[in-house]
Order: structure tokens, then C-alpha cells, then sequence
């Protein structure tokens, strides 16, 4: 089997931040595998974050300034802001990549849940709006299968008309729908299984309907079913055949696909073990004919 194009630095990994530090069980467990052929990305020139967060924000996380500095939830530190500054590189980085050659990784979050105005949800600086912004010539098309909704994305899509966003989610956080974002709540009452199928099927519609220049795919990792924080309760199995049938359509569409990861709140090895499922689903997605 040919290995996937993936992104990752060591700094993207904060020693004893959890969100970031485990990143690092990720890797390690694709490097072991042998599924990834990795590529160092450079930090994202800070100039380029011009006008997609509000100016005072992003001065704030650059610099350190408080109380912004730290509103996505975590204390700010020189060492997260150059992570988070890392993965926005990586992640433009994998987009050219994916534009290039169909389908490309970044091993790091999307920041879904950050806002215009501040950092929210652990997450500082907005992966997703940060494409849409700095391409306005193509449509960009968020699929987000974390457990949170994808507020952040959300509310940028009223900004950014070339950005859309479909959000499969059990915890709203936020999100109300939108003009070019639909919202799929997962209830926990009855199949959650069969209502994710179903809102798949609502999310093929969709790309085939607005056909996006560019996928952007949050394989989120907490709608687990023995993750802390999931309502949705996918089992290991169901979370691979939502990878692959996300990897699935983009590819019968002749869609090119970035994905990265997104949260997470057991053990480092066991969302590292759900994280190489996602890499072996968008293998295995790419080789059927
Ligand atoms: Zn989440």
C-alpha cells in the first residue's frame, strides 16, 4: 500500500499542553506503521493571519497579551502560540498538496471552534477559515465530524462567501445553522449509528449539489463511544466506516481532500489508534477504482 502525503512537526506536540502533547502518540504510532510518509512544514508566516481574525485578537495571541491571549481556554505560551502557528503552516501546506495530488493529512487540529474575535473550545486560530481566507478564488468545503459543532467555522462562513461548512456534531456548542453552513445534531435517544448514515448521505448531497473546489475534513475523534466527552457513542468500527465514506465521496466526486484531526480526550494511545484508522480509511478510499 502507497503511503499518504502527511504533515507534522515536533512542534506542533507541547510537552504537557494535552491537546497539542498528544500528537505526539499519534505520530509515533504512524511512523511504527509505516503509513505516513511525513513532511516538516514550516510556521505559517504570522502576516498572512492578517484580516481573518479581528486585528486586536491576533495581536494578542501573537504577543501574548491578557486576557485574549488565553481565550481559547488554555494559558498562553510562547511555545503554544508557535504550535499553533506550526499547524496553520502544515495545514497550508497539506492544501497545496491535496490541490496537487488529491488527498493530503496534516497531523494537527483544525482549531474549529475559534471565532473571529477570540480564541474558544481550546482552539486559538481558525485552520479551516484560515484556507477559505487565503484562497478566496476557490470554494472551500469544511466536513466536520467532530463531536463539538464546528462554531467557529460556522460563524466565519458568514464572512467568507467561499466557505461552507457541514457539521455532524452531538454537543451544538454554539452552532446555529447558517447560509452556507448546515448543522447534522446526532441524538443519542435512538440508532446514533443510523442517524449518522443518514446525515453523511445529507453531506454527499451537499458536495454534490455545491461541488467545493476543495475538502477540508475534521476526522474528530471524541464522538467515540468511550471518549469522556461523546454523546454520539460510535463504536471503532462505525467511526472507520464514517472515514471512509467521507474519503469515499470526495474521491467519486474527483474532490481533492485535506483532512487533520480533532479531539480527543482518552488515553493518547487509543485516540492515536483512531487516528491511524482515519489514515487507513483514506488509503483504502483512494485504491478502490
Ligand atoms: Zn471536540
Amino acid at each position: 500500500m502507497s503511503r499518504l502525503a502527511g504533515f507534522y512537526s515536533p512542534r506542533y506536540a507541547v510537552p504537557g499542553v494535552t491537546p497539542y502533547a498528544r500528537l505526539a502518540d499519534a505520530a509515533e504510532r504512524l511512523r511504527r506503521l509505516g503509513l505516513v510518509d511525513f513532511r516538516e512544514p514550516a510556521p505559517i508566516d504570522p502576516a498572512r493571519l492578517a484580516g481573518l481574525h479581528e486585528a486586536a485578537y491576533l495581536e494578542a495571541f501573537l504577543r501574548g497579551i491578557e486576557p485574549l491571549a488565553s481565550s481559547q481556554g488554555l494559558p498562553w505560551s510562547a511555545a503554544v502560540r508557535d504550535a499553533t502557528l506550526s499547524m496553520l503552516g502544515g495545514q497550508l501546506e497539506a492544501v497545496e498538496h491535496a490541490l496537487a495530488h488529491g488527498l493530503a493529512f496534516n497531523l494537527a487540529r483544525g482549531f474549529h471552534h475559534a471565532v473571529p474575535q477570540r480564541g474558544s473550545g481550546n482552539c486559538a486560530l481558525n485552520g479551516f477559515a484560515l484556507v477559505a481566507h487565503l484562497r478566496p478564488g476557490l470554494r472551500v468545503m469544511v466536513v466536520d465530524c467532530d463531536e463539538h459543532g464546528g462554531n467557529g467555522t460556522e460563524e466565519f462562513s458568514t464572512r467568507l462567501e467561499n466557505l461552507y461548512c457541514a457539521s455532524i456534531f452531538g454537543t451544538r456548542f454554539g452552532c446555529i445553522g447558517g447560509p452556507r453552513s448546515w448543522n447534522f445534531h446526532i441524538r443519542s435517544e435512538r440508532d446514533a449509528a443510523a442517524q449518522y448514515r443518514e446525515a453523511l448521505d445529507e453531506v454527499e448531497r451537499l458536495l454534490r449539489r455545491l461541488r467545493p473546489d476543495l475538502v477540508l475534513y475534521q476526522a474528530g475523534t471524541d464522538c467515540h463511544r468511550d471518549d469522556p466527552k461523546n454523546s454520539v457513542g460510535l463504536s471503532t468500527r462505525e467511526m472507520f466506516r464514517r472515514d471512509l465514506r467521507v474519503f469515499g465521496m470526495a474521491r467519486e466526486l474527483s474532490l481533492p481532500l485535506m483532512f487533520c484531526v480533532g479531539g480527543g480526550y482518552q488515553a493518547p494511545s487509543r485516540i492515536a489508534a483512531l487516528n491511524a484508522n482515519s489514515v487507513r480509511a483514506a488509503l483504502l478510499a483512494r485504491r478502490v477504482p
